[in-house]
């Protein structure tokens, strides 16, 4: 089994029996939003290891300048927990404070190690590449609080987002039960259209399992509804994939936008999970044209020893004269014999109430969203003029 990202899986679990022993104060909790939550989670159960808690600064300066933590270790996205000026007062370095979920429970706690100040344009411009604030990602960042506060973290219980969240340790268990030396992890936001199960399946050609992983949580106006992405793959799984090769489960996390630096950190998180292999198509976690097609396998070029091998796709589509689905590499007609199955198109259709073609998209798969209520999340009005 391939080897945790920087070789140890972090499991900051404790239990509620060491819950004393903590000395947490409690009188200056930190009430976490979702994304936050999420975040904790995902540190404590080893989602994101090596890290061990929020981004100290010099991490945090390391993360958004060479995309490596202090150590050298590479990591792409600053996890980073915002508080306000208000909160900042009641914190103390060396202290634990305990943490909240959105609901006001307490959850866990933050060895406070140091409280600063960032620079939210520089932090944009390079973790985005972008200051625009038509970016969502961007947005986000522009929307968080002054300070961000950074130190280890603790949870007291491993919850979990629905009963598709296997931890990375209950995935490994799962991949070598199935006697899987090599799995290739497949991320998504969509509901899976014919393009996306060509690619999952010429990966899995070349490996032992497939590890599906949708992104659960956050994600823009007009995407699909995470019930209805998992509902739509275990559609599509149930009639076209090999039982005993195929895993489906969750990655609850919100979606960032980042393009290539979300790319690297899509494959890491499933590096940790247990995968050997990661598929990277066109445009990968990218938004609007803020990204180039391909950037997101440059920069997989650009990183030398990731410990988890990219598997690079470009477009598939539909051939009427090989009659199959292909893509450029190995098909040599002409455009006009080429349909593509574009998940906007696709949802224009399903909105229309239209059944995409079978060359598209699976019909089991489109009539289950035809008939789902509400498949796509709607637009706040907040959003509305951002956007
Ligand atoms: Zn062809």
């Amino acid at each position: 089994m391939i080897e945790p990202h920087g070789g140890k899986l972090v499991d900051r679990v404790v239990g509620e029996k060491h819950r004393e022993q903590l000395q947490i104060r409690l009188a200056e909790s930190i009430r976490l939003d979702q994304d936050q939550y999420q975040d904790l989670l995902n540190i404590a159960t080893g989602r994101y290891s090596p890290i061990e808690g929020f981004l100290d600064r010099n991490d945090f300066l390391k993360v958004i300048n060479d995309m490596t933590l202090e150590d050298g270790t590479v990591w792409p996205l600053p996890i980073v927990l915002d508080v306000s000026n208000d909160e900042v007062d009641a914190l103390t370095p060396g202290e634990k404070v305990g943490l909240k979920d959105p609901h006001g429970e307490l959850v866990g706690a933050i060895e406070v190690s140091e409280i600063y100040k960032y620079n939210e344009k520089e932090a944009a411009s390079k973790i985005f590449g972008t200051t625009d604030r038509s970016h969502p990602g961007v947005r986000n960042l522009y929307q968080r609080d002054d300070f961000f506060v950074g130190g280890t973290v603790f949870v007291f219980d491993q919850y979990r987002y629905n009963e598709f969240d296997l931890l990375p340790r209950e995935t490994r268990v799962l991949f070598e039960h199935r006697g899987w030396e090599s799995v290739v992890g497949f991320q998504t936001r969509n509901a899976p259209h014919r393009a996306h199960e060509y690619i999952q399946k010429s990966g899995l050609e070349r490996v032992d399992g497939l590890l599906v992983q949708p992104k659960l949580g956050e994600k823009k106006p007009g995407d699909y509804r995470d019930e209805v992405i998992l509902g739509a793959y275990q559609k599509l799984l149930e009639s076209y994939y090999p039982d005993q090769r195929t895993a489906l489960t969750v990655f609850p996390s919100k979606m960032n936008y980042a393009g290539p630096r979300e790319a690297i950190f899509d494959a890491l998180v499933r590096k940790n999970q247990g995968c050997s292999h990661f598929i990277i198509g066109r445009d990968h976690a990218g938004v609007k044209d803020f990204y180039g097609g391909f950037d997101a396998q440059r920069i997989f070029k650009e990183i030398e020893d990731l410990g988890i091998k990219p598997l690079f796709y470009d477009f598939a589509f539909y051939c009427t004269r090989c009659d199959g689905m292909v893509s450029e590499k190995v098909c040599p007609h002409d455009d006009d014999e080429q349909i593509h199955p574009s998940g906007t198109k696709i949802r224009e259709l399903i909105q229309n109430g239209e059944l995409p073609s079978k060359k598209m998209m699976r019909s089991e798969v489109a009539s289950y969203i035809m008939d789902a209520e509400n498949p796509f999340i709607e637009r706040k009005k907040s959003q509305e003029q951002a956007l």
